[in-house]
């Protein structure tokens, strides 16, 4: 890696983990090839045996996905990466690779959905049990380590309601209890944070977001030191096989290109947007890190270079109104994903925290009247009166 160390971001996003066949083509290449033949049968052992490095199957490794780790784990400013077929994978290949049965998980209540349903209903079977703290609340993080907590789980800002974690607090509590802290970075991307630099020692990606950007490809990624990622969760991933298509690390290059400038387009249209609702007297409360009113306005700045794309905002008058805000849109798409060119629009008490009782939804702050929008790159001011629409009529 060290002949990264005096790139920059953007550098490190173009170029990267790129090495040139000897057709000397100036894009990256892309290897559709399960395996990979050898020049005598010596020449396989020693491969096989791993005294030679190299490719033997493209479950294990392919140029096209080694490019895309190695791009993003410089991005990361980790020693290694894995590439996995999505976020889920990620997380799976995380905890299969590092943990064993017994060990305690603790981790934020506010995750995505499908990840609280991995550690619940699956990790439990084989014995990992989960605890679920407040993600702000540092002495609730403190209070849940027991002797065999092994892992520390979070996301930073939160979904829909875009809390913000004191990374380096947790990674310090994390050392002090000789667990490790993982971060899954897919509403920052390295463009806007970087969890390794602030001692977590695991950051995931869900790649589907905004590396590619452009809503394509489901893929992910883990990125750490050699030894939990470079063997860990390697050795789990070319063993149970959630490996990335070379196709869809090809896209995902392309998506890491633009990152930086795209996550700034984003953060400049959420912020934008951000004080025009707030300003708006249909609305009661923004929820976005960018905003002077946010609790933890002051700790994003500090820990993040941008304040990111999404953000939540309270409707007056509940359900009815929410949906009538949502349902007047005709530019935004009506769908729970993020990280896309096109801004999307959601309602999180019916959709992706529907399945909570109103009590968990009570606690987890998701009022009826919540709506999330994760902020695309159409000019802002359409953005702003698709939604001045719905606002307007209440
Ligand atoms: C989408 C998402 C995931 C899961 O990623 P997939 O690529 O859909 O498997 C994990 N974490 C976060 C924060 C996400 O938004």
């Amino acid at each position: 890696m060290n002949e990264y160390d005096d790139w920059a971001l953007e550098t490190l996003a173009v170029r990267a983990g790129q090495t040139r066949t000897h057709e000397g083509e100036h894009a990256e290449a892309i290897f559709p090839t399960s395996s990979y033949v050898f020049e005598s049968a010596a020449h396989a052992a020693a491969r096989f045996s791993g005294e030679e490095p190299g490719n033997i199957y493209s479950r294990f490794t392919n140029p096209t996905v080694r490019t895309f780790e190695q791009r993003l784990a410089a991005m990361e400013g980790g020693e290694s990466c894995v590439a996995t077929a999505s976020g889920m994978a990620a997380i799976l290949s995380t905890v299969a690779g590092l943990l064993q049965a017994g060990d305690h998980i603790v981790s934020s209540r506010s995750i995505f959905g499908t990840s609280t349903v991995l550690f619940n209903k699956y990790l439990s079977r084989f014995g990992i049990e989960t605890s679920y703290v407040d993600l702000t609340d540092l002495s609730a993080w403190e209070q849940a380590v027991k002797p065999n907590t092994r892992l520390l789980f979070l996301e930073t800002p939160s979904n829909p309601l875009t809390d913000v974690a004191d990374i380096s607090a947790l990674s310090q509590l994390a050392k002090q209890h000789g667990c490790l802290l993982a971060v899954d970075n897919c509403f920052c991307s390295p463009a806007l944070q970087k969890p390794l630099q602030l001692g977590a020692d695991i950051v995931i990606h869900s790649a589907t977001k905004y590396l590619d950007g452009q809503g394509r490809c489901i893929g992910g990624a883990v990125v750490g030191d050699s030894k939990l990622v470079g063997e860990e969760v390697f050795g789990f991933l070319r063993t149970a096989g959630p490996s990335m298509s070379p196709f869809n690390a090809w896209v995902f290059l392309k998506g890491l290109e633009t990152l930086s400038i795209r996550m700034q387009a984003h953060c400049r249209h959420a912020q934008q947007l951000a004080e025009f609702l707030e300003a708006h007297s249909a609305v009661s409360r923004v929820y976005y890190p960018g905003l002077q009113s946010h609790p933890q306005h002051a700790l994003a700045a500090r820990q993040q270079s941008g304040f990111g794309g999404v953000l939540s905002f309270d409707v007056k008058g509940g359900k009815e109104a929410a949906w009538r805000v949502i349902d007047a849109t005709r530019i935004l798409s009506i769908t729970a994903n993020l990280g896309d060119t096109k801004t999307t629009i959601t309602h999180p008490a019916t959709t992706t925290h529907g399945r909570l009782t109103d009590e968990e939804r009570q606690q987890a702050g998701i009022s009826d009247g919540l709506v999330r929008v994760a902020v695309g790159l159409e000019n802002i001011e359409d953005i702003k009166g698709d939604l001045a629409r719905g606002l307007d009529s209440l």
